[in-house]
């Protein structure tokens, strides 16, 4: 062969260097590592369901029998059933194959090469991935020591770079603190396009979605994945002006939500009072889970109203106990990034998860 011809000369120049996506292991890696079955691993490291989906979603998906014809591209039923769960009319929802979709097809959707996003820091590491693959260039401001947005801070940012776009997770993941709704409006005030990522909402019952009423530039994204126990099929949403759904709809590769997650996500909408049900149950043992954290030594837990709870931890560096925790078959999150080095952060799970996080920190 040619040496000549090697295509890596032709890939994107601003793509050679991206640093890969911190995902979270596969259970299977998590039980080899451990020497645990799979089904007594404990995996408090991606904030899912601990309860799992509704069991009639198991149950239609059996029932299904049309998984050999294409979705619909237009996600008419999702979109309609999603119209009353959320009190927004179809035609300014748009659901993705996760809502980790909608943050890349926004991004395709408003930049050029070059163009900036304000990302407000730490935060959800899908923002910074999806805007360096789409060719944009990420402007961090960070936030405070108890992880508030910096509000003047990020206005500046938007005005002195002419970002397009502002990421604001509201719970954020990983502090689990919301955004006030003053913060947010400053923010829309700059004109730039402002992603609200409400994908924990379900856990803080705080939104800011009648903002969009008075404010063209907003959208807000959900998803399935966290309170609806669909992680594994991949299905969220946005909540756009309505002038951006013809586009959006227009630039998604057409059938990007599957079938199954289609069914899975009416199916859910139906059995609304069995989730919330789960939803109740972790956010309980979230406060009781807040208050036992508190009590371990070498923790410090920052509230959370979210499925997750973020601590700071002294003494032992925190990628030991992130190490040992998951040789006993407990996964936690470790983030390995100056800000955070020195934290973890707990998914919330059934009670026996809990308990035996603790009984697996007090060992350590
Ligand atoms: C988990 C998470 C998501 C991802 O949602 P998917 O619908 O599974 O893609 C989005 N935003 C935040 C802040 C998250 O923590």
């Amino acid at each position: 062969m040619d040496k000549g011809s090697d295509p890596r000369r032709l890939i994107r120049r601003d793509l050679l260097d991206t640093k890969p996506y911190a995902y979270v292991s596969p259970l299977e890696e998590l039980s080899q590592g451990a020497g645990v079955p799979v089904e007594d691993i404990v995996k408090l490291d991606g904030n899912e369901n601990p309860y799992g989906c509704s069991p009639r979603v198991r149950q239609a998906l059996a029932d299904f029998s049309y998984y050999h014809i294409y979705p619909d591209s237009e996600q008419r039923q999702l979109r309609k059933a999603l119209e009353s769960y959320v009190g927004v009319p179809s035609n300014r929802i748009v659901a993705g194959s996760g809502s980790d979709e909608l943050i890349d097809l926004i991004l395709r959707l408003f930049l050029e090469p070059g163009d900036r996003v304000v990302n407000c820091t730490p935060t959800f590491g899908i923002y910074s991935f999806s805007t360096e693959t789409s060719g944009g260039k990420v402007i961090e401001v960070p936030r405070d020591g108890s992880f508030a947005v910096d509000v003047a801070g990020t206005a500046e940012a938007i005005r002195s770079n002419g970002a397009k776009l502002v990421f604001v997770a509201s719970p954020n993941n990983p502090s689990g603190n919301t955004t006030p709704e003053g913060d947010i409006v400053q923010i829309l005030r700059t004109g730039a396009v402002v992603v609200v990522d409400e994908a924990y909402y379900e856990f803080s019952g705080e939104t800011v979605l009648h903002l969009a009423d008075k404010y063209d530039n907003l959208i807000v994204l959900r998803t399935f994945s966290k309170w609806a126990g669909l992680a594994g099929l991949r299905v969220g949403y946005g909540l756009f002006p309505e002038s951006l759904v013809g586009h959006l709809l227009r630039i998604k590769p057409p059938y990007n939500v599957n079938a199954a997650a289609q069914v899975a996500a009416v199916e859910s909408l139906k059995d609304i009072d069995y989730l919330r049900r789960t939803v109740e149950a972790i956010v309980s043992e979230r406060e009781r889970m807040f208050n036992a954290l508190s009590d371990v030594g070498f923790l410090a837990p920052y509230p959370s109203r979210a499925n997750f709870i973020l601590c700071r931890v002294s003494g032992e560096p925190a990628e030991v106990i992130h190490r040992r925790l998951r040789a006993r078959g407990i996964s936690v999150r470790y983030f390995d990034s100056p800000r955070l080095r020195d934290h973890l952060r707990f998914s919330v799970g059934k009670p026996e998860h809990t308990d035996a996080l603790l009984a697996a920190l007090r060992q350590i």
